[in-house]
């Protein structure tokens, strides 16, 4: 016989980063154990939650009208219970209460443990706040079971002590803080153990990790790389100035470390980077670029952009689209600067207005398709290793999975899901290579 509590259902809408979407697999694991199963649509929920993300205006503005949107669900069933969670629910606490009155619960970066609980006292009509500061000595331990996918994803440190200007991640994350080895290691094997085959390893700066028992990123990577049964292992993201030899040492040299390197440059002029306090300059970013090259000529290199910095000239813009033509990007994430809470770039002066800020964006993101066409282009006639993920969401009787770079490679087929094949490259396009499958590699387990 089902309990009635068996029979609530959850909700979750997650916003922004990898991080927050580990978060909300841990939330979903909780909040089952409290007897809420997981609803796909909101209007069938009896508890909605929005996994926030703040590291944008644009990103916070999404949030308002998502809960603007579920006023009306709200008026028609005053049961429901609504909350927030994630970064802009650290950032902005008691004020979001104020703000959204259908609003039953905002809980903070460090809260996801005491969700359960948060909801029953807003079941029983407490409207709750919880945004507890997070702190240097706490990580709460996390998730070791997850969902039985194919392609985990497992946060190895959170937050962030280097305070760039314009970001608010160490003010609504906190500190720096490492999971011990250990622990990671169990979550990635019960992990392989539900059917992972690939681990993506998360943290604001993983170069920086570095659990009690002194181990760093390197040594982890080649721990977790080992772990029987896993065949595919990445990680993001890494901070440029951290970026180690080692580190670089490791991933060429250990065979299940993926040849895919995010590396954020921000801006491509000493002036900016200088503003921005990213602590290193545009030469010492492209000695690192380099030396990744040299390791792995084959491997995809990723980058993100901001444009118009406030006091960005059109030299200092000149020079970032200079810096795209030497790096030569394979994926780019790009955007247009804006003042967050708490930063110092939100005090400076030289503010560009926004159409400038969209000028300049558009002409960084049309060279940026350019130069991923090309390099996609090139790839024809390779052939690529692959894990396939399932169909493809556009393309008729396609499937779809990942090369070691990371690229999305599409290819009829069928029956392949969770196998690594390879695949000969037919066509380049911005978005993804379209192939045929040669041969079917996979591994015993
Ligand atoms: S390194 Fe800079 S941009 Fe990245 S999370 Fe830390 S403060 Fe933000």
């Amino acid at each position: 016989m089902s309990s009635p509590a068996a029979a609530k259902k959850v909700h979750i809408a997650t916003f922004g980063c990898q991080m927050n979407r580990y978060d909300s697999d841990r939330l979903a694991e909780l909040l089952a154990a409290h007897g809420y199963a997981l609803a796909e649509d909101p209007a069938s929920a009896d508890l909605i939650i929005l996994n926030t993300c703040s590291v944008r205006e644009h990103a916070a503005q999404k949030v308002y009208s998502q809960l603007g949107a579920l006023k009306s669900l709200k008026r028609r069933r005053p049961g429901l219970i609504i909350g927030v969670g994630g970064c802009l629910a650290q950032q902005e606490g008691a004020r979001l209460l104020e703000n959204v009155p259908h609003l039953d619960l905002v809980f903070g970066t460090d809260a996801l443990e005491e969700v359960p609980a948060l909801v029953d006292e807003a079941v029983r009509g407490r409207r709750r706040v919880h945004t507890p500061r997070p702190r240097r000595a706490t990580l709460a331990r996390t998730s070791v079971a997850g969902p039985g996918e194919l392609k985990a994803l497992v946060t190895v440190m959170q937050g962030c002590d280097n305070y760039c200007a314009y970001c608010v991640v160490p003010y609504v994350r906190g500190p720096e803080r490492s999971r011990p080895a250990g622990e990671i290691l169990e979550e990635v094997a019960a992990r392989v153990e539900a059917g992972a085959r690939e681990v993506t390893l998360l943290g604001q700066n993983v170069n920086s990790y570095r659990d009690p028992a002194g181990v760093d990123f390197p040594e982890l990577l080649r721990r977790v790389a080992a772990v029987p049964g896993l065949w595919r292992v990445r990680f993001t993201t890494s901070h440029p100035k951290d970026l180690s030899p080692r580190l670089i040492e490791t991933m060429a040299g250990e065979e299940r470390v993926m040849e895919q390197l995010h590396l954020p440059a921000q801006a491509g002029s000493d002036r900016v980077l200088a503003a921005m306090r990213r602590g290193y300059t545009r030469e010492q970013y492209l000695a690192k670029v380099r030396a990744f090259r040299r390791a792995m000529p084959q491997g995809a290199l990723g980058g993100d952009i901001i444009v118009g910095f406030p006091g960005e000239s059109e030299e200092d813009f000149a020079q970032t689209m200079r810096l795209l033509e030497e790096v030569r990007y394979d994926f780019l994430f790009s955007f247009k600067y804006s003042d967050r809470p708490h930063t110092v770039a939100r005090h400076l002066k030289g503010k560009l207005s926004e159409e400038v800020k969209a000028r300049r964006l558009q002409e960084l993101q049309v060279r940026q398709r350019q130069i991923t066409l090309a390099i996609h282009q090139a790839l024809e006639g390779s052939v690529q290793e692959v894990l396939v993920e399932g169909p493809a969401k556009r393309g008729q009787g396609l499937m779809t999975g990942r090369s070691r770079a990371g690229r999305a490679v599409n290819f009829p087929g069928e029956e392949l899901v969770g196998r690594l094949v390879m695949v000969r490259i037919e066509q380049g396009r911005v978005n993804s290579l379209l192939g045929r499958v040669v041969t079917d590699t996979t591994r015993e387990v």
